[in-house]
């Protein structure tokens, strides 16, 4: 490599691609799995927020037009309340940049349709439902798209994604080898701390936005402090009287472990803080810990929430720029295939 390449890959920030559906309200696992993790790292890397609101059509009796909109808005100023800065990384929205569905609808044409049965999110999401749509068994397949389109090198993502960054990166292998090299294989990167954090009302199951309608699930990131003190406060724990960690149930741990990550300090602190103690004191202590990262968060959140006209401009921005790296990628992409 001459003097000047080894530079430029010297100086080459690694290209991150972060996306967030607007499929309900973003709670505490979006925070500490995700949003707070990008946040931290936004200098060292080339970061690309995305707010997939495509994603979120996957359950065509759940579509509410005028609340998908406006949840798309309220995503991005989670967002930017968080500490994301749109210039120095692109924050869009999905379906404002085209390059997304068309990339989908090539790749879907080299996708096996074994791969996509087997994939376990497909599986819990389509129990139980009388009729399923296509998009929900398609789904991994548009977020192969929003990945490649970029070329991605890192893709953070809590373990619940995993298996569908291990797809991605089959296609974009298949491709490279059905039609020549044109997709960069992009690596997951799965946070350490709040890796998985789960629902206050049931340990067992992922906190997740779409099961935010459930009372006391989940620790909204827009939801008002006493909300939040209640949701804590009853929060699914074991009979148990004591705080012993290597004996608590998934309930007490998941408590420790949000402590542990907002107050930053060790589970093994954390439990030495509390042992001996009633549940109550680290329920009580967890509320106040959820409540001092959440409320200003919040309040920020609300004020850019009023101006409409200035976030859609934000967006719009960033679609923009989103755009300028998808459309040579789909270029690629369509010579190597012999269309458009
Ligand atoms: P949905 O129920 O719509 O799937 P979700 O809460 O699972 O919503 P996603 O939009 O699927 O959120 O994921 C956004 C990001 O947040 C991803 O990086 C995902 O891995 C992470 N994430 C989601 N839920 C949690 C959680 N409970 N703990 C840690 N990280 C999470
Ligand atoms: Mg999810």
């Amino acid at each position: 490599m001459q003097d000047g390449n080894a530079q430029a890959a010297q100086s080459h920030r690694p290209r991150v691609f972060s996306g967030v559906q607007p499929t309900g309200n973003l709670h505490l696992g979006n925070y500490l799995g995700a949003i707070s993790q990008w946040v931290k790292r936004q200098d060292e890397r080339e970061n690309i927020f995305c707010i997939v609101d495509l994603h979120a059509l996957t359950i065509p009796e759940d579509i509410d037009p005028e609340q998908l909109r406006q949840r798309s808005r309220s995503v991005a100023a989670v967002f930017l309340a968080a500490g994301i800065d749109p210039d120095k990384s692109i924050i869009f929205v999905q379906s404002h940049v085209p390059e997304h569905s068309e990339l989908a609808w090539l790749l879907n044409c080299i996708t096996p349709l074994g791969w996509l049965y087997r994939m376990t999110q497909f599986k819990s999401k389509s129990e139980n439902r009388d009729s399923v749509g296509a998009g929900l068994l398609n789904y991994p397949v548009l977020m192969a798209a929003d990945i490649l389109a970029y070329d991605t090198d890192i893709v953070p993502v809590g373990e619940d994604q995993q298996q569908h960054i291990e797809l991605t990166r089959d296609l974009a292998i298949r491709f490279n080898n059905l039609f020549g090299d044109t997709f960069t294989v992009p690596k997951s990167e799965i946070p350490e701390a709040g890796a998985r954090v789960m629902g206050l009302d049931d340990p067992e199951a992922k906190m997740s936005k779409s099961l935010s309608h459930r009372p006391g699930h989940a620790l909204e990131l827009l939801a008002p402090d006493k909300q939040l003190r209640k949701a804590v406060m009853s929060a699914v724990t074991d009979s148990d009287r004591e705080l012993r960690y290597e004996h608590a149930s998934r309930g007490v741990r998941n408590l420790l472990d949000l402590y542990s990550a907002l107050s930053g300090v060790t589970v093994a602190e954390a439990e030495a803080e509390f042992a001996g103690e009633g549940y109550g004191t680290l329920k009580k202590a967890l509320a106040g810990a959820v409540i001092d990262t959440v409320g200003p968060l919040r309040e920020e959140a609300n004020r850019l929430l009023a101006d409409e006209k200035a976030l859609d401009g934000i967006l719009a921005q960033g679609a923009a720029r989103a755009r300028e790296i998808t459309m040579p990628v789909l270029r690629r992409v369509k010579d190597a295939l012999g269309v458009g």
